[in-house]
């Protein structure tokens, strides 16, 4: 009988139903109460971002970053094609044209080198994604962005408690956006924030976020009335789920300490197979956040042998995303360019289980698998 491992488990800190019952009970169920504001205080606080507004989900985030910079038909954006399909939707829903920047060859993240040559006179922002939790070149890319006059936005979906020299993933850009879907760190089943770090931009996220009106503003009593002001859609969650995701901020630690140690120990009892396969590379002045601990097979072939043997052990391993520029929706209306290393990673990027309750000897016997099928 073999044990089954799978590729994740949502951890519960244990204080997320009592604070669910708190909320619940405290007469103010729907968005922007206490909670909500405890959550939106320690990023602030502790990430240093501007401000920071909790929404439903990281593609809110995103999709509010898109109607703030005022993205119109045809201006273009530059992103990487090895993500999630909601860094490209947001602004697709909004009539962007998407150019897509490949990978670095040594991680998946984009590669800034080559950002200047795919601005044009359209292009109207960059955006980021910090792959694994593992920093873009943050500062070269900043550097682009002033020389050009271009929003710059983070997908940081994948990064929280992350730093580039010293500096928090998330406080870079114009504007930010984390998730708490429950496959992230910290998680609330479904969730995210925007962080803000161009005062610009505050009063009208704010709005945006509360259907196009100033309620919030009107809460805090600055307006003697609110109406409608703007564009803008229901973006803010409800105070339950801010509560749960309350019990986890106050975890924080706990949580990254143990996913750190998980990490580790895939590193140390894989480094046989270094050289048969990629391991992740971690820049001198990028963090590992632990979010995840993935393995670059050198072909498809071996990706899907190896898939098979560790899924005949019970062991489920995940390979992740499919390159944008040649999904169906978007292939095309691709410019065409080869994109060698998002295609690579998109052939050969193996995600092994890494959550909180994962025990060393089920990550020991995850390696030992992978060891084994390397005939090591
Ligand atoms: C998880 C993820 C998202 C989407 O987050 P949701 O909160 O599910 O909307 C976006 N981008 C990246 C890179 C992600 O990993």
């Amino acid at each position: 009988m073999n044990k089954q491992i799978p590729f994740n488990k949502p951890y519960l800190t244990g204080k997320e139903t009592h604070y669910i019952y708190q909320a619940v009970h405290s007469g103010k169920i729907s968005g922007n109460g206490e909670f909500t504001k405890k959550c939106q205080r320690y990023f602030e606080d502790n990430l240093l971002l501007g401000k920071s507004l909790l929404t439903t989900s990281c593609t809110d985030a995103l999709e509010m970053s898109a109607i703030l910079i005022h993205l119109k038909e045809g201006d273009e954006v530059i992103l990487p094609s090895y993500t999630f399909v909601s860094t490209a939707n947001a602004f697709v829903l909004r009539g962007a044209k998407l150019v897509f920047a490949d990978s670095n060859p040594d991680n998946p993240n984009m590669d800034a080198q080559q950002i200047e040559s795919l601005i044009s006179p359209k292009t109207k922002a960059i955006v980021v994604v910090h792959y694994a939790g593992i920093a873009c070149d943050m500062d070269p890319i900043q550097q682009i962005a002033k020389k050009y006059n271009l929003f710059l936005i983070e997908d940081a979906a994948q990064a929280v408690d992350s730093y580039y020299k010293g500096k928090a993933l998330g406080s870079f850009g114009d504007l930010s956006a984390f998730s708490f879907h429950e496959t992230k760190n910290i998680q609330s089943g479904e969730g995210g924030l925007l962080g803000i770090n161009n005062k610009f931009f505050e009063e009208r996220a704010e709005i945006i976020w509360e259907k196009g009106t100033n309620r919030a503003a009107f809460f805090r009593g600055e307006v003697d009335k609110y109406g409608w002001v703007d564009i803008g859609s229901s973006f803010l969650p409800s105070e339950i789920i801010a509560a749960f995701l309350f019990a986890q901020i106050e975890n924080i630690q706990d949580i990254q300490k143990r996913r750190k140690e998980i990490w580790d120990r895939y590193k140390k009892h894989l480094s046989p197979v270094e050289g048969k396969v990629q391991f992740p590379f971690i820049p001198p002045y990028a963090t590992n956040n632990a979010h995840m601990f993935y393995l670059v097979c050198s072909s498809l072939q071996d990706r899907t042998a190896l898939v098979a043997h560790l899924k005949s052990k019970g062991i489920y391993a995940a390979f992740h995303y499919i390159s944008l520029h040649s999904s169906p929706y978007y292939q095309n209306k691709h410019d065409g360019r080869i994109l060698k290393e998002t295609d690579r990673y998109s052939d050969c990027l193996l995600r092994l289980p890494l959550y909180y309750e994962l025990s060393d000897s089920e990550v020991d016997y995850i390696c030992q698998e992978v060891l084994n099928y390397y005939g090591i």
